[in-house]
């Protein structure tokens, strides 16, 4: 496999290429990164959703019912515990990163607000036209290989009747849906893309699907199903188009006709101008040579970048490889034994931020700092045959070795929480990861490109460049 492509999209890179391909150009190769002003206060209030889903929201949760306050309020009412755990930790991780003063003094209200919004949308537009599911799961990561995409999942519900239901929190605005309507609604489909094939085994498959939803403050998007195939075909060619970028290609993007973020002269709209004449002008080559030498290697440099990229999927894809040609019992074995990936562990205990998983018989070969995803085999447990990759999963990095247990740290105490809840009763496989970097380095190629137009081009010298930005 050693000359494959190993790129894989993520939904929300999907997403953004169906809103406009030069989007999905600006951060893959340019290296543009959009803001997130309140993320602390949006990640806290996913970490509340990922505990509440499985446990406080199905069991309050009542079909067809219209007092929708009285819902909330019985869900935040068992929940205190989970909020005051979530806001500790939100609290303690901005401490840890020395971000303590980006902590307001009104944070855990505006938690709460959040909260109670995203129930009053879910009670009013998911609980009022679908049963209780029998189970949830959250936070959810599914890697489709076969179609080059992953993504992570807020929360999956299953139904006795082997169907599934998906939802996608949006808790960064009050009104997110209409400043992300679009994006958010691209996403969702390409996330039900991924929840049909650990369901099924096929994207296209989607008898098992009963809803996808996105759910925001006091409402929710819910596509009409069957989606269209005119849809869903849309969502696979501009997936296609990304893949094509990420693995070096130079596919056409064409501007929509309604740009919803430069024709608003939104955030992104300066660095989409000045790229596209950037490379217009590379074309007629009308560049002064210091400048086009530059801007030629930060070029070379971002799809060196983007190959490093791909590197950070190559073990799923040789996971994918053995099972889908040996079957997935006879595929694990043969990556067991030649060390690629380490089965049969089971949980033996569980602190506040670590988890110490042991196995019989076989000493672990797994070295301390190595970064890897703990895998719960589920289809062991589940009537439908899940493929290994869409199985509930959670990153970590191997803390200690001994013998036959291995201790791993998990990033937060919620990611331990939620490990408790979903996947520490399951049979668990270790395989390896690896942090993406990707974003973080190409951001400082991006403003050295623009800082050397602005010194190089904006010189008087050089005065026919001044429009170029
Ligand atoms: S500014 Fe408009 S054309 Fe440019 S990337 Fe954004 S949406 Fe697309």
């Amino acid at each position: 496999m050693a000359n494959e492509p190993t790129h894989v999209v993520q939904s929300t890179e999907i997403a953004t290429a169906c809103v406009c391909p030069f989007l999905f150009k600006l951060s893959y190769p340019f290296g543009v990164v959009g803001g997130e002003r309140d993320y602390l206060i949006a990640n806290t209030v996913h970490d509340i959703m990922s505990l509440a889903t499985p446990t406080t929201i199905l069991d309050n949760w009542q079909y067809g019912v219209k007092d929708f306050e009285a819902i909330a309020g019985s869900i935040i009412k068992d929940s205190a515990n989970i909020i005051e755990k979530c806001v500790a930790n939100a609290i303690d991780v901005a401490k840890r990163d020395g971000r303590d003063s980006s902590i307001l003094d009104t944070f855990e209200n505006e938690v709460q607000d959040r909260f109670h919004g995203l129930l009053i949308g879910l009670a009013k537009r998911v609980m009022k036209k679908h049963p209780q599911p029998v189970r949830a799961v959250t936070e959810i990561t599914i890697t489709n290989i076969r179609n080059v995409q992953e993504g992570r999942i807020d929360a999956i519900l299953e139904y006795d009747n082997d169907c599934y239901g998906i939802i996608d929190w949006k808790s960064n605005e009050v009104n997110s849906v209409v400043t992300g309507g679009r994006k958010d609604a691209w996403q969702i489909i390409a996330n039900m893309f991924l929840a049909n094939y650990r369901y099924t085994g096929d994207e296209d498959n989607w008898s098992k699907c009963c809803f996808g939803a996105v759910v925001y403050n006091d409402g929710a998007y819910m596509p009409r199903l069957p989606i269209s195939e005119r849809i869903i075909n849309k969502v696979k060619i501009d997936r296609n188009f990304a893949h094509q970028v990420l693995c070096g290609g130079t596919p056409y993007a064409e501007k929509p006709v309604v740009c919803p973020v430069c024709d608003r002269d939104g955030e992104s709209a300066s660095d989409c101008r000045f790229y596209r004449e950037d490379t217009r002008s590379a074309n007629l080559g009308v560049f002064p040579e210091n400048y086009d030498k530059i801007r030629k290697l930060l070029i070379k440099r971002r799809y060196l970048v983007l190959k490093e990229r791909g590197e950070t999927h190559r073990h799923k894809f040789v996971l994918h490889t053995a099972t889908e040609n040996l079957g997935e019992e006879a595929g694990l074995e043969e990556l067991e034994r030649a060390g690629v990936i380490h089965t049969g562990y089971k949980a033996k205990s569980i602190d506040d931020r670590s988890v110490t998983l042991s196995r019989e018989n076989i000493r672990t070969f797994l070295e301390p700092r190595k970064v890897i995803r703990i895998i719960g085999n589920e289809h062991k447990n589940h009537v439908n045959d899940i493929p290994i990759l869409a199985c509930i999963s959670e990153k970590g990095m191997v803390k200690q070795v001994n013998g036959k247990e291995v201790t791993i740290d998990l990033p937060t105490t919620i990611a331990v929480e939620r490990a408790r809840l979903h996947l520490l009763d399951l049979p668990l496989t270790i395989v390896p990861d690896e942090i993406n970097l990707t974003r973080r380095v190409l951001e400082p190629m991006h403003r050295f490109h623009r800082l050397a137009a602005d010194l190089i081009l904006h010189d008087e010298n050089n005065s026919e460049f001044i429009g170029h930005e």
